[in-house]
């Protein structure tokens, strides 16, 4: 198994540097489902980042924290607010006003980044911001001091095949995004220096990175799959 992940995360960090050999995205390892010492040969093999997506499986793996960044890219809870600024580096996942009002009272002692989520296919099923809502949200952020608004993280509808049709339609999202993610820095905002365009995991990074993406998620494609109730 160890051997495996080190050549599947070699050979996506070599993909990764043929799309954009001079300013190569970062790698995270998203480890949901998976465990630390799985997490830890992705480590070893280079990885940038792990995500997760539960604050409570986090603590439970992360209590000795990994030797690179963590970063929080699920639904996160008010009530578990508290626990996730403690254990996180970045939450990826910002979806509302109530979440980052809740971040900000937590946290008076340091400032935490924080990504807007953005729904980009619009799904009612799916957490975030819709993409129009996220510019106006960014002019209201200064109201937050204790956040600064490191980036935009997308999430995009499920390819249904790999028909021709679908592949457009994603590549589409992801171009969009890249435009949404330019407009927003060249705002210029003090508290969101927006540098992380957080897009991409394990069926359709290598258009994420053609479309300007600068950190991708990989699950699948480092681990293979995710077992029973721990999908998700
Ligand atoms: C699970 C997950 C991923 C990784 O998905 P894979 O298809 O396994 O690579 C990326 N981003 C988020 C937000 C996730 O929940």
């Amino acid at each position: 198994m160890s051997n495996l992940i080190v050549d599947r995360v070699t050979s996506i960090r070599h993909r990764i540097l043929q799309l954009h050999p001079d300013n190569p995205p970062q790698l995270m390892a998203v480890t949901k489902g998976h465990s630390r010492e799985d997490a830890m040969v992705a480590v070893a093999a280079g990885v940038d980042l792990i995500g997760e997506n539960k604050v409570q499986e986090a603590q439970r793996k992360w209590g000795t924290p990994p030797p690179c960044p963590l970063h929080f890219i699920g639904h996160l809870q008010t009530n578990k607010v508290k626990y996730a600024i403690e254990i996180f580096n970045a939450i990826e996942s910002i979806d509302s006003h109530r979440l980052a009002n809740a971040i900000n009272e937590k946290n008076p002692n340091h400032i935490m980044p924080v990504m807007i989520e953005v729904n980009m296919g619009r799904e009612s099923q799916k957490y975030g911001l819709l993409p129009e809502e996220v510019l106006p949200f960014l002019e209201s952020a200064h109201s937050w001091p204790f956040l600064k608004f490191a980036g935009l993280m997308a999430v995009f509808p499920n390819r249904l095949d790999n028909s021709q049709e679908e592949i457009v339609k994603i590549r589409k999202f992801m171009q969009e995004t890249g435009e949404l993610w330019r407009i927003c820095r060249n705002e210029g905002f003090p508290w969101a220096p927006l540098h992380d365009l957080s897009m991409g995991m394990s069926g359709d990074f290598e258009w994420a990175v053609e479309a300007g993406a600068t950190i991708v998620r990989i699950g699948t494609a480092i681990f293979g799959p995710r077992h029973g109730s721990r999908l998700q």
